[in-house]
């Protein structure tokens, strides 16, 4: 509340409080010139003027008022407040029960709203003519524009505070984020650094030059070049702003990074450079840090290049696609294709897998899924340049959150493994000599025929033992190799006797097995007849001589009831005993 109030020793005390928005002393010395002027002229013992706080009231606006006494204006006029039953109760009569006047007009800002009271106050009851209510209005209207004034002062140093924070805190911020600002009169070539740009070279305030020369030559020579022409280009009106990384000498000597960024802020006329102002950050550790991680995805492409085979990731989504998102660069030798054709599609993969094996490559590939177990297979590939060759994949399977199943793994060409796998087979399963099935892959078959004709009673196999007659005397009378030669023919006539399902086998010396899959006694007996024609029509020719030989044959069916082969076996190799204790050169059965 502001107040020219003098009440002297006859005048009643209004107590004097200030506004907390009262702004300083200048701006009451005018208010209180105005509250005289006001005192004088309507000769009233106080004249106050109260500007509104946030959500303080004019005092009388709440309050009923008799009719007439407030104008269409807001200005409240009250002749005698003694006489007025509804100032009785009012605060400001109970403080000041002398106050008998009361005159109030509002305070207007210029945007309508109201900004306080302009009011007169006297011990005596009176009454205001339109004059003086003019005059009043004028009094309010000059008070008014000083309270509005004041605010905005107000208002305007709260913002000017807010702006030093704002751009105090922002200094702590570049400072902190390890930036330095530098500002630039392309003109004149003077360039000015924050303290915190030299304090990333290692300098203090007093210790660098402000020629842009001079900045130039701290510039790494192998960046210098491409500096000068990324900033040129912007000078040029080129770009609308530049960002370069490159390396700077410190005080030390030694280089840091830094990322630079500029912008002109200022043009002449003619469109020529004034101003540039831009900041330098120091990104050596973010250098460093990306250096190490291009090293490692180096490192890591190194290897899963260098490594032979394919190392892969492959993911089956949600949707039923699959595809490869990475193949190493082995997918050429591999697949012979590259890895961009796999990256959406595995389809050109599953058109290079064997057709007979991808039904396994799959059903392999499905069970991983769905098990999240290893993928672990070995299949054929039909390649347009290598043709048929052997891959073996492995390759972990883990579930992703969206639901597709990603693998890991590696395929390798195992072509190679294979064919000695394969060598070494036949090495274990064939006869050197012969090349007929050696004892014990004939024995595995026979025992696998006695188990398959167990299991199906209407199926019968006979075994014939056959074991060439007097082979002794061919050694002793044309030699061993000439009696190798001999085992050759003989294994060539039994072979060319034999169908599809059949097997006959060198068990031993001289002695030859076989194996009649379906063929009952009957049939086992043609068989062996043909072959002893056949030996006998096809003597071994040696030179010029005619080497003959002959061959006991005992005849055997496998029955449901053997226990083991040995049981068959044994049948065969009496009826031979019997063929050869007969007279040789004789087909016998059991
Ligand atoms: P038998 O009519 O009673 O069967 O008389 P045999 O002479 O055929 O039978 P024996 O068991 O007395 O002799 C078998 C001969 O077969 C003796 C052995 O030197 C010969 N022999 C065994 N294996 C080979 C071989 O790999 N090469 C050669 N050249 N001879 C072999
Ligand atoms: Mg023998
Ligand atoms: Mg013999």
């Amino acid at each position: 509340m502001l107040t020219s109030a003098p009440p002297d020793a006859a005048s009643p005390q209004i107590a004097t409080c200030r506004s907390p928005d009262t702004p300083h002393e200048v701006t009451d010395e005018r208010f209180d010139s105005l509250t005289r002027l006001a005192r004088s002229h309507f000769a009233v013992a106080t004249a106050l003027i109260m500007p509104f706080d946030a959500g303080r009231q004019w005092p009388c606006a709440s309050t009923s008022v008799p009719d007439g006494a407030m104008s269409g204006d807001g200005m409240l006029v009250v002749a005698d407040t003694h006489a007025d039953e509804c100032f009785h109760h009012h605060p400001l009569l109970i403080e000041h029960p002398w106050m008998r006047f009361y005159a109030g007009c509002p305070l207007l800002a210029a945007d309508g709203h109201t900004l306080g009271v302009f009011v007169l106050l006297d011990d005596q009851p009176r009454e205001l003519d339109d004059q003086q209510r003019e005059f009043l209005r004028d009094l309010a209207r000059l008070a008014a524009a000083g309270v509005e004034s004041d605010r905005a002062n107000v208002q305007l140093q709260a913002d000017a505070a807010a702006l030093r924070d704002r751009e105090h805190r922002m200094a702590l911020a570049i400072a902190g984020s390890g930036t330095g600002v530098w500002d630039r009169n392309v003109q004149t070539g003077e360039i000015h650094y924050s303290s915190g740009w030299k304090a990333i070279l290692g300098y203090t305030d007093a210790e660098i030059g402000n020629r842009i020369e001079d900045s130039y030559q701290r510039i790494h020579p192998d960046d210098l070049a491409r500096v000068q022409a990324t900033i040129q280009a912007h000078l040029q009106g080129e770009t609308e702003s530049y960002a370069v990384e490159h390396r700077i000498r410190c005080k030390d000597g030694h280089y840091k990074w830094i990322s630079s960024r500029g912008k002109v802020v200022s043009r002449d006329r003619e469109g020529r450079p004034l101003r540039m102002i831009g900041t330098t950050t120091d990104i050596t550790a973010m250098h460093a840090l990306s250096e190490r991680l291009q090293q490692s995805v180096d490192l890591l492409t190194n290897l899963t290049n260098e490594v032979p085979g394919l190392v892969f990731q492959y993911q089956r989504l949600p949707t039923g696609e699959s595809l490869f998102p990475y193949a190493s660069a082995g997918i050429q030798a591999i697949y012979e294709i590259t890895a961009e054709q796999v990256a959406a599609s595995d389809a050109l993969i599953n058109a290079l897998i064997h057709p007979n094996d991808l039904p396994a490559y799959r059903a392999a590939l499905d069970a991983s899924a769905a098990s999240l177990t290893p993928w672990d297979l070995e299949y054929r590939v039909q390649l347009p340049r290598q043709g048929l060759r052997w891959r073996h994949g492995a390759a972990q399977p883990r579930r992703l959150k969206d639901g597709s199943i990603l693998w890991h793994g590696f395929i390798t060409d195992v072509t190679e493994r294979k064919r000695i796998e394969a060598e070494l087979l036949e090495f274990a399963t064939t006869d050197f000599l012969t090349q007929l099935p050696n004892r014990r892959h004939l024995m595995s078959q026979i025992e696998a025929e006695l188990a398959h004709m167990q299991r199906s009673a209407d199926h019968c196999t006979a075994v014939l033992m056959c074991d060439l007659d007097h082979f002794k005397s061919i050694n002793d009378q044309w030699g061993h190799a000439t009696g190798d030669l001999a085992l050759r023919h003989f294994a060539g006539i039994l072979r060319a006797q034999l169908r599809k399902s059949d097997m006959a086998g060198r068990i031993g010396g001289e002695e030859f097995a076989v194996l009649l899959r379906g063929a009952n006694l009957a049939e086992a007996m043609a068989f062996a007849r043909r072959v002893q024609q056949q030996l006998a029509q096809a003597p071994l020719q040696h030179g010029e001589q005619c080497i003959a030989m002959t061959l006991s044959i005992g005849v055997a069916v496998l029955m449901a009831s053997d226990t083991s082969v040995d049981a068959a076996l044994s049948r065969s190799d009496m009826a031979l005993y019997r063929a050869k204790s007969s007279g040789r050169n004789r087909i016998e059965c059991l």
